[in-house]
């Protein structure tokens, strides 16, 4: 899924040292799918520690308790993805092979292993034989005489319901699924039916599986009715059997239900859009990622509960539907409706289901052995080219990248009026915001390249996610790390003119700075209940994943990276994974052999990156690394170390790849000697390394000189990071604000995009924070140095057609800044080219790239404002109407951010899923940041309704509303706001991050306010 980042486009969520698993996972698999143990088997959660603690019994490589958390559910898919050759990839084989449906890696050694640790297994089973009715658990063995009323909850009828995990039992697994839909988009309702077939892997008397807000009307099992019991808090639904259940055997479960088509905007929901006639139209469609598949269908609502899929659905005339699969069979009812039978889907998780019913549009083309078409509403079916053709170049270089063909027959992408993800990867259906999928004569070069790399990383979740999946969604960054990573990595391969490098940049830093949170937490982290699973769609997993991505393939060579990921998707296309196993693919491509897992473990196991800090005396370096971490109560955390692999240059070779020096750094301090003749040392070279550096004074003092002299003798990323460095360090209490004003006075040379938009989103940030406190003089003073340093550029950029993509997002950064602190000569500017728009009866062009700053500026008056609204309300052009949106909110006048915030939550004028961009939009005024902050409070729980619990949307919408605050008056305001949540959401770790936000903001005012007031 692509999270949707409310300002702009998505700029955007074991160590196991020496262990037998980490060279043979398949031992894991042999242990689990050995002869039955003894041992009451529905008390093996899906999860491995049993496995892992086998192992320990045995004496062997003891495991520490985190290692036993990361390690997650065992493979239970087999053999059948690893034997298939090359001719047996097409989907037909995909579902005949896939009742086996288990995975693990063949190999002669591994058949060694196997044996070896079948006797393992053997004795640890006549070791059980004499403990019987023990579990595996870490409480050791159940007392024979507890009490099963205490542990087993209550089902809504009052039964015991049979099952207390969060987690469903490992004893049974779905195979196929058969789903029969009958929605009416008249009574927003939908009745279904759902045929389960399931496989039993354990002896057991009972099947649990997940459903939510439906009701079953019947059930059967083998066509016997069965009564269903259901747990609401956790989602699922039970039947209990007066007979077990034998082991390799097949079972049928049926359910009939009737449902409400979703309100908000997960599971099936109803979606409704106003065409340019006027009439509401509406749809329906589904978004299941991550737990929402539940709410459509009864189901085994975990990623690796791997199946395939048949879907029908009975729609009007008037609407066609879509699933994952191309559509096999149409019969038309006698009540005049029509039922879509679609082909039997290859073997997937629930969450990559999907289906759509509505009226719409649609081009295609065939790239390779797939049909690529693109869907949107009838209005804007002219927009719909660009997105068809990239994404056919973008499949092309994929099918060749991953040397893997697209498994299915179709690929289709679908534009969802009213979506609240940027995008969703639905095997062969992915659909999308219109905004990140619709391109129309208007579009800039930003919006294509926003367009292009979503499209990217949807794609590429069709490997990435759909063929190979996490196990557990703790390691959610394998699938978002990954395609945030290809997204930017295709994109510059295949669209080198859309420059989006920089805003790759961008995004490294960014998740810099949240990782930097002691509020932050590991890649891979231990979630369990809904609303964790939720808060890993955020920055850590997308940004962080992507970053330590880039410095693998960096350190590896790209090449070397492209051979393990190949290796990673041949192995276990089909199946589930989780950390390890890419790293053990990637280690065994590289020449010499490098322990991936040894390097890359630190960065997935451990919140935070390190600081490295230089000193150079002469001819000696001395490097010391320490984990960077912003505390609000200043304790500090030296124990942790990462092995880094740490790149640099030096001023006698300076600007070319061959200057790269490499050492992989991995204790606490390491010294090395250079040449007398060296000035200056620059680290993390082009910044593909997820770490800060601090040079000391003296070796600042040298680079800042060497700026000065000739900006061009480093890299612009090199520039940029400098930049974005020193300006942590500050927040940090290492530099003094000083030491970074200092720097940016070489700024008057620069001329690349970014570090001119480095330097300015962070002197934009302190601006804010200044303004927030309404410290009017000192906000003056930091008007006038943003002008001293940025107002000749901002006065020297043009105003009219622009074609280079990183021109226009340097323009677009100074002309919005310059508007927004009054520069007259950019007001003036946008003033004029409104009014050319108006008296053209909007014909004549605004630039794409300036229409947001234009419009903004015009916002500011009455009369404009209106007429602005109503063009919110008539645009077809999905980007000019989000632009239109932010200058709406951008206005001062408080009764019109009132409207706005009640606007954008109850849905009518302004659709909701835009509600974090107004917020966050009105919030970076002073007019309208305590309204909203006000208005968050008063309409928590209808907010809370609309958007989940852990939601990304809820994460922005907590920052955007308390990050600028920094007095200890707001602090506690903040502290006893959420305090009083209690389980309505005060577990929320963007809580947790807001709060350190506001100390740290508290610190930096301390200790920088003089400094300002001084330098100014
Ligand atoms: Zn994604």
């Amino acid at each position: 899924m692509e999270s949707f980042e409310s300002e702009q486009a998505p700029l955007p969520r074991n160590m196991i040292e020496n262990s037998m698993f980490e060279e043979e996972p398949d031992v894991v698999d042999l242990a689990k799918e050995s002869p039955s143990y003894p041992i009451d088997s529905d008390d093996v959660v899906y999860e491995p520690r049993s496995s892992r603690l086998l192992v320990r019994g045995l004496g062997e490589n003891d495991l520490d308790e985190e290692e036993e958390d990361y390690e997650s559910s065992a493979r239970l898919l087999g053999m059948s993805f690893m034997n298939r050759s090359s001719s047996q990839r097409s989907a037909a084989s995909y579902t005949r092979q896939q009742p086996s449906n288990s995975c693990s890696m063949p190999s002669a050694k591994k058949t060694l292993m196997g044996i070896l640790v079948l006797v393992v297994v053997a004795l640890v089973a006549v070791i059980i034989y004499f403990v019987p009715r023990c579990t595996f658990s870490k409480d050791g063995c159940q007392k024979a005489n507890s009490s099963i009323e205490q542990l087993y909850p209550k089902a809504s009828n009052g039964e015991l319901f049979p099952w207390t995990g969060l987690r469903l039992p490992a004893s049974v697994r779905p195979v196929h699924y058969e789903i029969s839909l009958q929605p009416n988009l008249t009574s927003m309702t939908f009745q279904g039916s759902v045929a389960i077939s399931i496989v039993v892997l354990q002896e057991t008397n009972k099947i649990v599986l997940h459903s939510y807000n439906m009701k079953i009307i019947n059930g059967t099992f083998q066509d016997e009715k069965v009564n269903i019991l259901e747990y609401k808090p956790w989602q699922q639904i039970a039947i209990k059997l007066s007979k077990e259940l034998k082991k390799g055997e097949n079972y049928v479960l049926k359910i009939h239900y009737s449902a409400n088509l979703s309100n908000s905007y997960d599971g099936f929901y109803n979606s409704s859009y106003i065409d340019t006639n006027g009439k509401r139209r509406v749809l329906a469609a589904t978004q299941f990622e991550p737990l929402a598949a539940r709410k459509a269908f009864p189901c085994f609502d975990e990623p690796a509960f791997k199946a395939s899929f048949v879907i029908k659905i009975t729609r009007e005339a008037e609407y066609i539907s879509l699933s994952n699969m191309p559509k096999a069979t149409t019969a038309n009812l006698s009540n005049g409706l029509f039922e879509d039978e679609f082909e039997s889907s290859v073997n997937m998780s629930t969450y990559l289901v999907a289906f759509v019913v509505a009226n719409f549009s649609s081009v295609s083309k065939n790239v390779s052995n797939t049909l690529v078409s693109v869907y949107a509403v009838p209005d804007k079916k002219d927009q719909i080219h660009y997105a068809l053709d990239t994404a056919a170049k973008l499949l092309e270089f994929y099918n060749g990248f991953f040397e893997i063909e697209y498994p299915l027959r179709k690929l289709d992408l679908v534009g969802i009026p009213d979506f609240l993800a940027g995008a969703m990867e639905n095997w062969g259906l992915i659909t999308f915001r219109e905004t990140t999928l619709l391109i129309g004569d208007h579009s800039s070069p930003i919006d294509k390249q926003l367009v292009t790399s979503v499209i990217a990383h949807e794609l590429a979740h069709q490997w990435f996610g759909n063929l190979v999946t996490m196990r557990w969604w703790n390691d959610l960054w394998l699938n978002e790390g990954f395609a945030t990573y290809m997204q930017y990595m295709s994109t510059e391969e295949v669209f080198p003119e859309l420059d989006i490098d920089n805003e790759f940049l961008s995004v490294r830093f960014k998740a810099l700075a949240k990782d930097a949170l002691n509020s932050s937490h590991p890649v891979s982290a231990d979630v369990s209940t809904p609303e964790q699973v939720e808060e890993m769609f955020d920055s850590v997993s997308y940004e962080k994943g992507a970053s330590i991505l880039l410095m693998l393939s960096a350190t590896l060579s790209k090449e070397a990276f492209r051979k393990g990921v190949i290796e990673y998707l041949r192995t276990y296309k089909g199946c589930n994974t989780q950390s390890e196993d890419l790293w053990t693919s990637l280690s065994q491509v590289t020449n010499p052999h490098t322990d991936v897992a040894e390097m890359m473990d630190k960065w997935t196991v451990q919140k935070g990156f390190p600081l490295v800090t230089v000193t150079k005396t002469e001819s000696q370096v001395k490097l010391t690394q320490e984990h960077f971490v912003l505390n609000a109560d200043n304790a500090t955390d030296r124990s942790n170390l990462w092995h880094i692999p740490l790149t640099y240059v030096n001023d006698t070779c300076s600007n070319s790849s061959s200057c790269k020096q490499v050492f992989l750094f991995k204790n606490k301090t390491a010294t090395f000697k250079v040449s007398d003749k060296v000035r200056w040392l620059k680290f993390n070279c082009r910044s593909d390394g997820f770490y800060i550096v601090d040079y000391g004074e003296q070796g600042w003092r040298a680079l800042i000189e060497a700026l000065k002299e000739n900006v061009n003798v480093l890299p612009r990323e090199d520039r940029a990071a400098l930049i974005n460095n020193l300006f942590a360090l500050s927040r940090l209490g290492r530099v003094s604000f000083r030491q970074v004003l200092n720097l940016l006075v070489y700024l008057k040379n620069e001329t690349e995009t970014a570090p001119l938009t480095e330097a300015l989103t962070q002197l934009n940030h302190i601006f804010r924070l200044l303004d927030k406190r309404s410290d009017l003089l000192l906000v003056s003073r930091m008007t006038t140095y943003i002008f001293m340093v940025f107002g000749d550029l901002m006065d020297s950029q043009s105003w009219g057609e622009e074609s280079s993509v990183s021109k226009q997002a340097l323009r677009s950064a100074l002309l919005e800044t310059a508007c927004n602190l009054g520069r007259p000569n950019c007001t003036d500017q946008a003033k004029r080219l409104f009014d050319q728009w108006m008296t053209s009866n909007k014909t004549e062009h605004i630039p794409g790239d300036l229409l947001k700053v234009v419009l903004s500026v015009a916002a500011q008056t009455k009369e404009d404002w209106q007429v602005l609204l109503d063009t919110y309300k008539h645009s077809i052009y999905d980007s000019e109407k989000r632009k239109t949106l932010e200058a709406l909110a951008s206005t001062q006048d408080v009764r019109k951010i009132v409207w706005i915030l009640k606007a954008g939550l109850d849905g009518s004028e302004i659709q909701t899923p835009e509600l974090p961009l107004v917020i966050s939009t009105v919030c970076r005024h002073s007019a309208g940041y305590l309204h909203a902050w006000d208005f968050v409070k008063e309409n928590w729980d209808k907010l809370t309704q609309k958007f989940l619990i852990g939601s990304f949307p809820l994460q922005s919408i907590i920052m955007s509303t308390t990050s600028q605050f920094s007095t200890k008056t707001h602090l506690d305001e903040v502290e006893r706001f959420f305090g009083s949540l209690k389980d309505r959401g005060s577990q929320m770790r963007s809580i947790q991050e807001a709060i350190e936000t506001i100390k740290l903001n508290m610190r930096w005012m301390d200790r920088n306010l003089a400094t300002l007031w001084k330098w100014l």
